[in-house]
């Protein structure tokens, strides 16, 4: 039986006392579709490559430092150094395959930095990179992708609790990987520079996250809620376990994003019901940001409709304006996230033992 008045399951622990730490398996550069790549290390170390049974070691400075990757058909083509080795899949890794620090390029878009380690195989003639990163890289990738510049360093690490717990709780959204490294989950580019604000964001809430019922909540998040935040039964998503409630900022109601946007009467209908799947059929089809949230109002002019909105993005969860103006005003990140997620705690990503068998050591000793 579980006492009331026991502390909850997931309680602070020292960092010293942590297990080893998790990992998050990130689809990148899915939206490049890429039908080639190129990996190369970006430190001294070299990269070491298994495909077909065969080992290669990708060494900087010598003439096997690159490696091209190329997809033909269900086929990954790998040229090193003249050499051309056909494979299904690959796996880089460091030395003792542990994570290795490399670039990752699609050639003529761009090269990314990334530390973990790799493994890509072909999917529907398209090139599917997979990281394995450590979480608390994953945290400060994305809070240095998805924040603004200036933003104070606790609305910062709210944002950094929210991306852990939806790394520790969200995952499933993809067949081949946990997470994409788009907005779809969120947002994620290259790890930032020691000692950057995202950096220490993600430092100081290491292993933090948000819990409801004991359980982790895959925390979402929001540019601009418009007012007030809504709910996943709002925009008619699953909510996961934690309900969550609307939140009114007064900030936010001063200071929202508003915006106008003329649509054919067929888009219009397919937004009449403020849901989150109609939003994103229609940005799918007109763009990123063609209808920015979904609180709106919508006036037919002639053949078309106005949409008058607030807000940008789905609206559920943390708001960054939001969070950013209370950090302004001497809010916490504790505080900021208690405001944004009613009724929560906060937990560990590693559990201590639950308090359950504490107590029935104490009633049967
Ligand atoms: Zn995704
Ligand atoms: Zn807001």
């Amino acid at each position: 039986m579980r006492c009331k008045w026991m502390p909850l399951l997931l309680t602070i622990l020292p960092s010293s006392s942590l297990a080893n730490s998790q990992s998050v398996r990130i689809g990148v550069l899915g939206i490049f579709h890429p039908h080639q790549l190129t990996l190369s290390s970006s430190d001294r170390d070299a990269i070491v490559v298994t495909a077909s049974g065969q080992t290669f070691f990708l060494q900087p400075g010598s003439p096997t430092e690159r490696l091209q990757i190329r997809a033909s058909g269900d086929i990954l083509l790998l040229s090193l150094a003249g050499k051309e080795i056909r494979t299904r899949e690959l796996h880089a890794a460091g030395r003792n395959q542990d994570a290795a620090n490399f670039v990752l390029g699609v050639p003529g878009k761009l090269e990314r930095k990334y530390r973990g380690t790799l493994d890509v195989k072909i999917v529907d003639g398209v090139l599917l990179p997979v990281i394995t990163m450590d979480l608390e890289s994953a945290v400060a990738s994305v809070v240095q992708a998805e924040s603004l510049a200036g933003t104070p360093l606790e609305a910062l690490k709210a944002q950094a609790v929210v991306t852990r717990s939806y790394f520790v709780a969200g995952a499933g959204r993809h067949a081949e990987f946990d997470f994409c490294d788009l907005t779809h989950c969120q947002f994620l580019r290259e790890a930032p520079r020691p000692g950057s604000p995202a950096a220490r964001a993600a430092e100081a809430t290491r292993d933090l996250i948000i819990t409801f019922d004991d359980k982790p909540v895959a925390a979402m998040f929001t540019r601009s809620c418009g007012g007030h935040t809504l709910t996943p039964a709002d925009i008619g998503i699953p909510s996961g376990g934690y309900p969550y409630f609307s939140v009114v900022r007064d900030f936010c109601y001063k200071n929202t994003v508003r915006w106008s946007r003329r649509l054919t009467a067929k888009d219009a209908a397919v937004l009449s019901d403020h849901r989150e799947a109609g939003r994103l059929a229609v940005d799918r089809r007109l763009g990123w940001n063609a209808v920015p949230s979904n609180n709106f109002k919508e006036q037919k002019s002639g053949t078309e409709f106005i949409l008058e909105g607030v807000g940008q993005g789905h609206g559920v969860g943390l708001c960054q304006r939001g969070a950013r103006a209370m950090a302004e005003e001497g809010a916490g990140f504790h505080e900021i996230i208690n405001n944004y997620f009613p009724n929560t705690s906060l937990g560990h990503v590693v559990p201590h033992p639950p308090p359950e068998s504490r107590m029935e050591r104490q009633l049967h000793p």
